[in-house]
């Protein structure tokens, strides 16, 4: 007789992730331990932007009180800046009323939802790293950790065992095909008492060479994150505050600047790299991951907590549903079932990510993506719906993404109607093909999607 898991469900971190999944899976009776390596507070610059669609996803898990008590501010939508010009769009509206998302603090969020988890009397919190994943013919068992400020190694067994030990997951190797990619680099700063031009609304500066975020995280804080292209990490010097002061601050709405040029001469900088990992897991029995040690995408559109809230959802609410039972067959199926199906909660999210940044990054296709989103109606409130993550639907994104680009081949047609203009709109539509049809391509698209694609990448 082989013996009983000690627990339902393991987790390895209590980030965001794991946080979230042992809250939802402890207070629904399931019993869970979580192995997390440094319990205290962090100082962290990423998930500090909650789309509406992820605190939809929180209330949907029960546990939208974690967003209580952190001074987090209601965010309605977002303010667009380009070459001196600027508009707003709001978030969707329910019943008459914006749907807002929140802007806060990462690590008092993630301290928030511990305390939760602390609370729960089927969860059992333990402050250790863990080293490995125990295997038993062919499945992992549990996994082998040390507590902190103890050398010795101890085994925890568990009917599955979940990693979301983060974007630098040790596990992800094992555990899938472990593509990755970093896109570029964020260099973020707290700027102190900022006067926004839209109060609380987020402010993406469409600058050259790459995009700046701001966004209210507290009643007094607002972040800043500058985009640095290229796989080098921005590292403080006299240059790097010389390129802040002469070539970010001019493009920055004037409000900013003064709070953006104290944070500048503080030089309290920090940068985080900023990465493409396509979800591309193995199905090994007893174990499976979410979060950023599964599948990451540019944080330019504040997707990663909602696409981790969705999968929370989705693989929770089916291993809920289980008989509790001594099999493990069951739960090897939940996964696999989560697996199957996880894209279609999650694919708009990361296409649209990467696909903007792609955009962001070609001065054609920047300049049309402005002016289409600018052009208001239809152009505004479904693309937005998409970035929200209210709107889920795949097809709608790759219509507005074309659209896009042939707004932008019209408009230099117009301007232009002259052989320069036409091969200028032929690479316009040749970059849009080539920027989404791999970010598709990772997102399991039906066969009409493929075919469409295979038959653009031949054209162009
Ligand atoms: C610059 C940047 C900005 C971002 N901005 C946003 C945003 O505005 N909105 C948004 O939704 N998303 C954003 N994201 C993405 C978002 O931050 C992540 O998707 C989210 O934090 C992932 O949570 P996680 O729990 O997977 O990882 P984490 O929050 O990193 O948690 C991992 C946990 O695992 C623990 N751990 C690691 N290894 C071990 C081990 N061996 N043993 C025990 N514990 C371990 C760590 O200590 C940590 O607590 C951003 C990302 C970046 C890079």
């Amino acid at each position: 007789m082989k013996p009983t898991p000690q627990f339902d469900v393991c987790i390895i971190g209590a980030g965001v992730a794991g946080g979230v999944l042992a809250a939802y899976l402890g207070g629904n009776g399931l019993r869970v331990a979580v192995v997390e390596k440094n319990m205290a507070e962090q100082e962290r610059m990423i998930g500090e932007l909650l789309q509406p669609g992820g605190v939809i996803k929180l209330q949907e898990l029960g546990l939208a009180h974690l967003l209580n008590e952190l001074d987090a501010q209601e965010i309605e939508g977002y303010g667009l800046f380009m070459n001196g010009d600027n508009f707003k769009i709001s978030y969707p509206t329910q019943n008459g009323k914006t749907l807002t998302g929140r802007g806060l603090r990462n690590g008092k969020f993630v301290q928030r939802i511990r305390q939760h988890i602390l609370s729960l009397p089927n969860v059992t919190v333990i402050e250790g790293t863990v080293q490995q994943l125990n295997e038993v013919e062919g499945r992992i068992t549990g996994l082998k950790y040390t507590e902190k400020n103890s050398d010795e190694s101890k085994d925890i067994t568990a009917k599955l065992t979940v990693v979301c030990d983060g974007m630098f997951s040790a596990f992800r190797g094992q555990l899938s095909s472990n593509e990755k990619k970093v896109s570029s680099f964020f260099l973020g700063m707290i700027l102190k008492d900022c006067n926004l031009p839209f109060k609380n609304h987020g402010h993406v500066i469409v600058a050259k060479p790459s995009p700046c975020l701001v966004y209210p995280i507290s009643s007094t804080e607002t972040r800043i994150l500058i985009d640095f292209p290229g796989n080098e990490a921005p590292r403080k010097s006299a240059e790097l505050s010389n390129y802040l002061a002469e070539t970010i601050a001019p493009q920055l709405p004037s409000q900013i600047v003064p709070s953006f040029m104290a944070a500048v001469a503080e030089g309290k900088f920090k940068s985080m790299p900023n990465h493409l990992i396509p979800a591309k897991p193995f199905t090994k029995p007893g174990v499976a991951m979410i979060g950023d040690s599964l599948n990451m995408r540019h944080p330019l559109t504040g997707g990663g907590m909602t696409a981790a809230f969705s999968d929370i959802l989705n693989l929770g609410s089916r291993l809920i549903a289980l008989e509790q039972s001594e099999s493990i067959k069951p739960v090897d199926a939940a996964v696999a079932s989560f697996y199957a199906t996880r894209h279609k909660q999650n694919a708009t999210i990361n296409i649209l990510a990467d696909a903007l940044y792609g955009v962001m990054q070609n001065e054609d296709l920047k300049t049309a993506c402005y002016d289409y989103l600018k052009s208001g109606g239809k152009h505004a409130l479904e693309p937005i719906a998409i970035l929200s993550a209210i709107s889920r639907d795949e097809q709608l994104l790759l219509r507005h993404f074309f659209a896009v680009a042939l707004y932008g081949v019209g408009g230099m047609l117009k301007t232009s109607p002259s052989k320069t203009g036409f091969t200028r709109s032929y690479k316009m539509l040749k970059s849009a093909v080539h920027i989404v049809e791999p970010l598709v391509m990772n997102e399991k698209p039906n066969v009409l999607t493929r075919s469409a694609f295979k038959v653009a990448a031949a054209i162009f």
